[in-house]
């Protein structure tokens, strides 16, 4: 491994919450800082993610910062440059179990990593493997968007139209932030036939 031009010391920090809650423009805030202050910067999403431009890290704000598509966490650690000091990755929940072995192994070289993704999926439960990074993480930030029933903070992605797949791919129309008390997993559930 290449000596890296700084930071000697490597961490991960993780940037967590519902839909809408603002963590692509919170990751996408801090690789900007990182890069103003000319650190090596590489930015990383999930191929799963087709909602946006094929290269960008993207928010719902149409905040966007250039990116890498890769397939699962074995392409991303190949594909880290050796002087890279700052590591991007959005969309942590798209990918497989190894994504935390990955940062870990990342952060042990002496670089930091800043993962962005949901908590939990559309019925409630943990998204994996959100919940295994959030435990080795160094930072956390829990983001919370607007209940757009009642106002309150909302911590539940509501899926609003009926389908049991985990991975439903899309945002306004298929999804809206809501409260613990606004949230209805039935309403996703399939109607009987
Ligand atoms: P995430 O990555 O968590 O899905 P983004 O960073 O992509 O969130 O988008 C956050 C932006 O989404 C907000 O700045 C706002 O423009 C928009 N938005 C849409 N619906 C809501 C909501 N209910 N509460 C807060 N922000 C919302
Ligand atoms: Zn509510």
């Amino acid at each position: 491994m290449d000596v890296l031009r700084r930071s000697p010391h490597g961490w991960i920090e993780v940037i967590t919450g519902s839909m809408f809650s603002g963590k692509s423009e919170e990751l996408i805030r801090r690789l900007r800082r990182a890069q103003i202050a000319r650190q090596q910067v590489q930015i990383f999403k999930p191929l799963v993610d087709d909602r946006f431009g094929e290269d960008h890290i993207v928010s719902h704000s149409d905040m966007r910062l250039a990116s890498e598509n890769v397939t699962n966490s074995t392409e991303l650690l190949a594909r880290v440059r050796p002087n890279v000091e700052v590591i991007g990755i959005d969309e942590g929940q798209f990918f497989d179990a190894g994504l935390p072995a990955a940062c870990n192994t990342l952060a042990g070289q002496g670089r930091r990593v800043i993962v962005a993704g949901l908590d939990q999926d559309y019925l409630g439960r943990p998204f994996e493997p959100m919940p295994q990074l959030l435990a080795i993480a160094e930072y956390i930030t829990k983001t919370l968007a607007i209940c757009v029933v009642c106002g309150g903070p909302a911590n539940h992605t509501q899926r609003l139209v009926a389908n049991a797949d985990r991975v439903l791919v899309g945002a306004s129309g298929l999804y809206e932030a809501r409260c613990r008390h606004c949230f209805d997993p039935n309403l996703s559930a399939e109607a009987p036939r």
